[in-house]
């Protein structure tokens, strides 16, 4: 049985650790002891150093009963989107939320607590299952950078599920687009706005024209692009020089995202060309792209480990890049599992207790199937 005072406790407490990227190490010393008391073999890769965090990420291994099962794992990351030292929490009808001043933190607490939670109830039950691995990542809110460094020698399961998206819990996200980023600067000439303007280029203006005829936005229902920051200029009465700007485009499909990326270079060196302006264009690939199906064997056991326990499930496409995308391309088939958690990165963020309660029973339900699922047959 799960134990929802247990639960909600856990949650709680590691809502009540701060935890913005690269300083995780305190929940996931925390997170360490639970797991090693419950007879987990847990490992702290080095991840960490490769981006200054004060912890890499953590791997816990469960040694399951049922020889031949195809060894899962479950993974959640340790950081939040923003710092909330002193987070003032309140439960009320059921419902847990800050008093407005900061975030939560159920992304991804919401994920941690119910994974820790449904493996001490496979240790009390003594639930037949196979080997169970958690990936347990830091850094996840600012690149993916826990999972992109995971130790992979660490790793051996077959399949993974992901717990870090919003509801309803019963959800599995089967496909997320890739992501190409760009760092864009483009350099003009600097000269007094009154005196010479026309021995100037202005940067602002090569930016302005580059963006207006820029195509952002929602581009089609897999494909989205944006411009999200731009920076430039000193004062009023000097044309600028130089302007910075950071875009995004995503795609679910890599041939509308490799037009779409085409697309917002030709834009950018032509508005260039037009004012006789520098361009250094950076463009990084954040994550790639995947795509499971209902006939894939991860997606099968999430969804029939659904109905077990009486929720509804369906498949829903991911807007976004989560750890899914590297353990994927990792090779590891990985969906995200729907939480209860509501207006994530915001201060008005949430969860209902029963949502804390229903992922811990999928993530039982997900052993307890995978086991049966994988195990060979009687005789054979
Ligand atoms: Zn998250």
């Amino acid at each position: 049985m799960i134990n929802e005072a247990r639960l909600v406790d856990l949650f709680l407490e590691m809502c009540r650790v701060n935890t913005p990227p690269r300083h995780e190490g305190a929940l996931v010393d925390r997170v360490q002891g639970i797991l090693e008391g419950l007879g987990l073999e847990c490992v702290r890769d080095r991840a960490g150093a490769h981006f200054g965090g004060d912890s890499g990420n953590l791997i816990a291994t469960l040694r399951g009963s049922v020889s031949g099962a195809p060894p899962i794992f479950f993974s959640a990351h340790f950081d939040t989107v923003e710092p909330n030292p002193g987070v003032q929490i309140v439960v009320d009808g059921g419902v847990i939320r800050t008093d407005g001043s900061s975030i939560l933190g159920a992304d991804d607490k919401a994920g941690l607590a119910p994974i820790v939670e449904g493996i001490r109830v496979i240790r009390e039950e003594g639930t037949p299952t196979g080997d169970i691995q958690l990936l347990l990542t830091v850094c996840e809110e600012v690149g993916l950078l826990g999972a992109k460094h995971i130790d992979r020698s660490l790793v051996f399961a077959r399949m993974g599920f992901v717990l870090d998206t919003g509801p309803p819990v019963g959800t599995v996200v089967n496909t997320a687009p890739s992501q190409d980023t760009f760092d864009i600067t483009l350099t003009g000439r600097p000269a007094h706005a009154g005196m010479e303007p026309e021995k100037g280029i202005s940067a602002i203006q090569v930016a302005a024209r580059a963006i207006e005829r820029m195509q952002l936005g929602r581009i089609d229902p897999e494909t989205t692009a944006n411009v999200g920051v731009i920076q430039g200029g000193m004062a009023t009465n000097i044309v600028c020089p130089e302007v910075k700007m950071r875009a995004e485009a995503r795609s679910r499909d890599p041939e509308k995202l490799a037009a779409q990326v085409e697309h917002m270079v030709e834009v950018l060196h032509e508005a260039a060309a037009d004012f006789g302006a520098g361009i250094d264009l950076r463009i990084e690939r954040a994550y790639d792209t995947y795509r499971l199906t209902e006939d894939d064997p991860v997606v099968q056991i999430a969804q029939a480990a659904a109905r077990q326990i009486g929720l509804d499930t369906w498949l829903r496409p991911g807007g976004g890049g989560s750890d899914a995308n590297v353990y994927n391309a990792m090779g590891i088939p990985t969906c995200v599992l729907g939480t209860g958690m509501r207006s994530i990165h915001t201060h008005e963020e949430c969860i209902e207790i029963a949502d804390l309660v229903r992922s811990t029973e999928w993530v039982v339900a997900i052993a307890r199937t995978a086991a049966s699922a994988g195990a060979p047959a009687q005789g054979a």
